[in-house]
């Protein structure tokens, strides 16, 4: 069984991305530029944020961080998001979810000029992505991506479990490893809340990708021998040990299963720091975009 580092693989793209930026200040050139809007005050959003605008500092890349409080309108919002929109010194624009209650997350992402839209989200960046263009692709199924390039694992042929559908992770996931490229090329099952047989599904997989946000859900009697095992999930679950008070679960029962698997990530240190990576990716590919 071999660990999927999270650690050591965004450290790699994040140099090869840096040394890119480097030499675009030799030149004399402006560096790509990341704007964040955040809104409201929630704790894993203000940790993810606060990652997100650290690693442009490393890597180079301009950042701007909006911050606004829980009370703005969607119409001030999408004001915000219309400046960003026409300000020529930002290549990527992206959204913190989940907005407030009150705000229509669908009408913000839709907001975003698909050119600057880093995160992926928008319906015009879906379309692409399924049509096999050019496109920016949704961070956390990016870094997968990136993931299985790094550790040069063949995917072709391969029966894909994706657990989770959501249009940020399950649903991308579903139709990048489809698609008739490298990582890819696989056969996709798409299973969600409604799937029937869950554990037969996962036990004829050849690689699983757990996004369904249930701590420790995906167990040993699951996991067929010498799968691949890929955790998106992340849970705060209460753990007074802790001096956050809280640990951060996946959605795979990590200790059970992992000597069961030819590749595990772990959580944390696994799929949430090549999110990063993949957003740092889609920033510096939209910088270039715009510059041509
Ligand atoms: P979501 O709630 O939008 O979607 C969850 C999906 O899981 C749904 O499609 C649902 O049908 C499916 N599901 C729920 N219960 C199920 C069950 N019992 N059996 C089968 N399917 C079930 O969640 P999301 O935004 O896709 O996120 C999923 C998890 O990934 C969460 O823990 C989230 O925090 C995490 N996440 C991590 C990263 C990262 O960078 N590592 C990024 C995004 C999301």
């Amino acid at each position: 069984m071999q660990i999927l580092d999270g650690k050591i693989t965004s450290q790699a793209i994040k140099d090869i991305i840096k040394g890119k930026v480097a030499a675009l200040s030799a030149q004399g050139k402006r560096t790509p530029h990341l704007a964040a809007i955040l809104v409201g005050n929630n704790g894993a959003s203000e940790t993810y944020v606060a990652s997100k605008v650290k690693t442009c500092a490393e890597i180079g890349f301009e950042s701007t961080l909006k911050r606004f409080p829980e009370t703005i309108n969607e119409a001030e919002l999408l004001q915000v998001i219309d400046e960003l929109n026409n300000d020529d010194a930002v290549d990527g624009i992206l959204v913190q979810l989940p907005l407030p209650k009150h705000i229509s997350e669908d009408k913000v992402i839709e907001a975003i000029n698909p050119d600057k839209d880093v995160d992926g989200f928008h319906p015009v960046t879906t379309g692409r992505m399924v049509a096999g263009l050019p496109s920016f692709i949704p961070a956390t199924p990016y870094g997968i991506l990136l993931m299985l390039e790094h550790y040069k694992i063949e995917t072709k042929g391969l029966h894909a479990v994706v657990i989770g559908r959501s249009n940020i992770v399950g649903k991308p996931m579903s139709i990048l490893l489809s698609r008739n490229t490298y990582p890819g090329n696989c056969t996709v099952t798409t299973c969600h809340s409604a799937t029937k047989n869950l554990k037969e599904m996962c036990l004829q997989a050849d690689i699983i990708v757990a996004a369904l946000g249930r701590p420790e859900f995906v167990k040993a009697d699951m996991v067929k021998d010498g799968a691949i095992v890929i955790d998106v999930g992340i849970t705060r679950v209460a753990d007074a040990t802790k001096k956050s008070g809280f640990a951060i679960k996946g959605d795979v029962a990590f200790n059970e299963v992992a000597p069961k698997c030819s590749y595990i990530t772990p959580v944390p240190g696994g799929v949430g720091l090549m999110t990063i990576a993949g957003l740092m990716m889609n920033t510096y590919n939209a910088y270039m975009m715009r510059s041509k």
